[in-house]
């Protein structure tokens, strides 16, 4: 079959390799038919996520028709012919974070524990197609995937919603609305969101249907801001005004009631000199991020407000406001996304038509030409705001 595979620090080939196959009971096989590129994949592309290997595929959000299950996996659950979407994280279901709905803490699913362990102090999930560290799955930018415990994961679609309707909910539709969710808003909130990329897009709709009053986009993109306007927001362009001082002007000085980063670990910042000591500190090892959208964010954040951080980090920063977070009781909230929990409350929120995911693409492409996907999303080129691969 044909799949996208890391080649390298910021190198991804299509390229044939053998079909994936049944290893275990639970298994199924997916022939996918729509997948997609995210934010996520950039980390792993330039190197800031590790123990990525050449010829590991890429891919954690994707969807399509299951061809093989395995005989654990009851006909009532997944059957040969079923539609399905696939949530990024691997949960087996019966650990005791499956059945506390934290999936993407599935203590059974990644076989690598013990290499996450030494790098998050516990081990995490397995995730498809996102390093090492989270098990080395085959990821799902490719014609087939190998889904572990497919009596778990995968959401049925039985309607006939469109795959560009329904894809998003394998990751960043449900990540968007948890980065929401975890700040608890009362109507009348004000809501700012760092990052108007595509989870970014989907935090702010997602924020709106839990009622926020006002939801700011931050970010310097302005066909990004332009989008997040069109979709009823306010923007703040951050090459332009000082981000702080701005928010504070549209919340009476109070600040926004909610901050979320939807950036993570490769942040951008207008004043070079602090730009420059992270990128010297991340580039020579000595920090894994570059965290300035979370220091904004806690410094602009009001008293008593909630930071929620759906932007993906990898290791240790530096200069975090602790001094802000402490004083000014500021609960800092975040997690890699427990899609299982979200995937059917949105699919209903999709039908009834409350939020609407296919607002965010831009691209359509072949999946062969999935570098060239890579390339305009991750250099913001083409106004390229969320590319889907079809197969
Ligand atoms: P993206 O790279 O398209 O978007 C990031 C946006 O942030 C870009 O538009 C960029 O211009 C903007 N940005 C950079 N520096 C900024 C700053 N200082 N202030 C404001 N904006 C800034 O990626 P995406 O697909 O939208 O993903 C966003 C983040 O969410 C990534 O870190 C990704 O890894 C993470 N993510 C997390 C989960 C999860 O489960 N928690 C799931 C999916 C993605
Ligand atoms: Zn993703
Ligand atoms: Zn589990």
């Amino acid at each position: 079959m044909k799949a996208t595979i890391w080649a390298g620090r910021n190198k991804v080939e299509v390229t044939e390799v053998p079909d994936p196959s049944i290893l275990n009971s639970r298994d199924a096989i997916v022939k996918i038919t729509s997948t997609a590129i995210c934010g996520s994949d950039l980390h792993l592309v330039d190197g800031y996520v590790p123990t990525m290997q050449k010829g590991d595929i890429m891919g954690h959000e994707f969807m399509g028709e299951v061809v093989e299950v395995g005989p654990g996996v009851s006909p009532a659950k997944l059957a040969v012919g079923d539609r399905v979407v696939v949530p990024f994280p691997i949960a087996c279901g019966g650990c005791s974070a499956c059945l506390a709905e934290l999936w993407s803490c599935c203590e059974n699913s990644n076989p690598n524990a013990g290499l996450a362990e030494k790098t998050f102090g516990h081990p995490v999930a397995g995730i498809f197609g996102y390093s090492h560290l989270t098990g080395g799955f085959a990821g799902g930018q490719a014609e087939y995937a190998r889904v572990p415990f497919a009596d778990v994961g995968p959401l049925k679609i039985e309607s006939d919603l469109a795959d560009e309707q329904v894809l998003f909910l394998s990751d960043i539709l449900p990540t968007g609305y948890m980065g929401a969710e975890m700040c608890n808003i009362r109507p009348g909130d004000v809501v700012a969101v760092w990052g108007a990329g595509p989870v970014g897009q989907f935090a702010m709709d997602s924020a709106r249907v839990l009622g926020a009053e006002k939801v700011i986009a931050i970010d310097k993109e302005s066909y990004r801001l332009k989008m997040a306007e069109q979709a009823g927001h306010l923007t703040i362009n951050f090459s332009d005004v000082d981000v702080r001082s701005q928010l504070l002007e549209l919340t009476g000085g109070r600040g926004p009631d909610h901050c979320i980063d939807a950036v993570g670990m490769e942040a951008t910042h207008g004043s070079t000199h602090i730009n420059t000591y992270d990128r010297v500190k991340q580039a020579t090892r000595s920090e894994s991020e570059r965290p300035h959208a979370l220091r904004q964010a806690i410094m602009s954040c009001r008293s008593g407000g909630t930071v929620s951080v759906i932007g993906v980090y990898g290791g240790f920063l530096d200069k975090f406001p602790s001094g802000a977070w402490m004083n000014r009781s500021i609960t800092l909230r975040t997690g890699q996304c427990h899609v299982h929990r979200y995937m059917r409350p949105l699919l209903e929120r999709i039908e009834r038509g409350e939020l609407n995911p296919t607002r965010i693409i831009t691209h359509q492409l072949p999946l062969e030409q999935a570098p060239h996907g890579y390339e305009i999303f991750k250099n913001k080129q083409d106004n390229c705001e969320k590319v889907v691969l079809k197969t």
